[in-house]
């Protein structure tokens, strides 16, 4: 049994890490402090960067250390390369439009539902997700917006195209057709012919 009043001598460390790698980490040397038990170690991040650890955080606990904090920002930057919602990391203009969609069909709050889920139109099961939205209609080619051919039709694969403002402002339920001496059309385009026929008088 140790004698109490006998002279404290430096203990051994309990285990030894030096050479051990915990993620990124390679533990390089124990980091000794005057007085304290060396619980910290000097380590190399993959990364290139040096900073003291506690042997806790390496082993493991609730305060887990697995690098410099480069391997969360880059977990974090993988996922957001690899989310479909993206495109170059950022939520693509294609993720907005089925968003936008989505809440005029679901949200009551939203600006747009008394013109849309107010009257009764949806989305499609399949369309909640928006995986499946972009594997049915791909990205929003440029200058293009979605469009549902009928009107009065729902959010879903065969109801939808990509289609220009001009395409979907003809395609509106509010839009007043006048029988014209050139055809049937809505009220905006009859305006605009008899403008030209005005102006070749
Ligand atoms: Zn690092």
């Amino acid at each position: 049994m140790a004698d109490k009043n006998s002279i404290p001598v430096f203990r051994k460390p309990l285990y030894d890490l030096v050479g051990c790698r915990f993620g990124r980490w390679v533990v390089i040397a124990p980091h000794r402090i005057e007085g304290v038990h060396h619980t910290k170690w000097v380590c190399l991040c993959d990364c290139g960067t040096f900073k003291t650890v506690y042997g806790s955080s390496l082993k493991g606990g609730k305060h887990k250390s697995r690098s410099c904090g480069c391997l969360v920002l880059d977990t974090r930057a993988a996922k957001k390369l690899a989310n479909p919602a993206n495109v170059n990391g950022k939520p693509s203009k294609t993720y907005y439009i089925w968003r936008g969609a989505k809440s005029r069909c679901l949200s009551p709050s939203s600006s747009g539902y008394k013109y849309y889920g107010g009257k009764g139109i949806g989305i499609s099961d399949s369309w909640m997700t928006y995986a499946n939205f972009l594997a049915d209609m791909g990205e929003a080619p440029a200058g293009l917006s979605l469009d549902r051919v009928d009107a009065k039709g729902d959010y879903c694969v065969e109801n939808c195209r990509w289609a220009d403002n001009h395409t979907q402002s003809r395609n509106k339920t509010n839009n007043l057709w006048i029988d014209t001496p050139d055809g049937k059309m809505i009220s905006v385009d009859a305006a605009k012919n008899m403008a030209l026929v005005i102006l070749h008088l």
